[in-house]
């Protein structure tokens, strides 16, 4: 079995949630099961480990890029910072505001996460239509930082996300499991 497809095995499809017709790919068994956690944890530290792919900075996009981001940080000996939902950070922030399916969403990340050249490892669990990943790269630029990979273990391609942030968006991507 390939490290992608013990993941994918390990990955739960909850159909119709949260809306009607939603299949939602739930990574909490990834998470629950020490020894696949430890397989999903190591399939990023490998990649990020050498000299030339280490980021000075991990950042974590709010909730389940904090799990993934704060463990992967800590196997690098980097910092961790949070991009977190509007209203939740106590310190000045910069913030983003972007577009749902259905209204908008706004992120925010402290003025002094990062510092002006800082090269950050941006980190969420999934990539969809791509937003949530593009505002965190957009919140990091606005304090000078420069984002080199985004990183998820799962991509739905068919939406289109992955694809608009490695074009228009110039930002390098590595995925683990993609679902059609
Ligand atoms: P995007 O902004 O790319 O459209 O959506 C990605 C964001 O929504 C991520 O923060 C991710 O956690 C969440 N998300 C959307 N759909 C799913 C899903 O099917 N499973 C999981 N685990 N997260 C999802």
């Amino acid at each position: 079995l390939s490290v992608t497809d013990y993941l994918r095995a390990h990955i739960r499809t909850v159909p119709d949630w949260p809306a009607p017709g939603v299949q939602f790919r739930d990574i909490t068994p990834l998470l629950q099961d020490p020894k696949v956690f430890r397989v999903l944890i190591d399939a990023f530290v490998h990649r990020y480990m050498d000299k030339d792919m280490r980021p000075d900075v991990v950042a974590g996009l709010d909730a389940r890029g904090f799990i993934l981001g704060a463990v992967i940080a800590y196997e690098l000996g980097v910092g961790f910072v949070p991009i977190r939902k509007k209203g939740k950070l106590p310190f000045t922030t910069v913030e983003e505001t972007y577009e749902l399916e259905y209204g908008s969403a706004t992120v925010e990340l402290h003025t002094d996460a990062v510092k002006a050249g800082d090269r950050v490892l941006l980190i969420d669990d999934l990539i969809a239509t791509g937003g949530t990943m593009m505002a965190g790269k957009k919140l990091l630029e606005k304090l000078g930082a420069t984002v080199v990979e985004g990183a998820a273990i799962v991509d739905l391609p068919e939406l289109g996300g992955s694809d608009r942030l490695r074009g228009e968006g110039q930002l390098p991507l590595f995925t683990l499991v993609d679902f059609a």
